[in-house]
């Protein structure tokens, strides 16, 4: 898992076209904002200690 970019090269497109604003750990459902710039996947939940997805 080393891909740089975010979500956009799997599948094409996602709803819209637009990029996810909010990060979310696909465990527990913990959300932070997402910062512009920095991929999700590049955050960790707090809690669980793994990457956070892009919504
Ligand atoms: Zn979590």
């Amino acid at each position: 898992m080393t891909e740089p970019t975010d979500t956009t090269f799997r599948g094409g497109r996602q709803r819209g076209g637009n990029p996810p604003t909010k990060c979310v750990c696909p465990q527990c459902g913990y959300t932070v904002e997402k910062t512009p710039g920095v991929p999700c996947r590049s955050l960790k939940c707090p809690t669980c200690d793994i990457p956070l997805m892009g919504e």
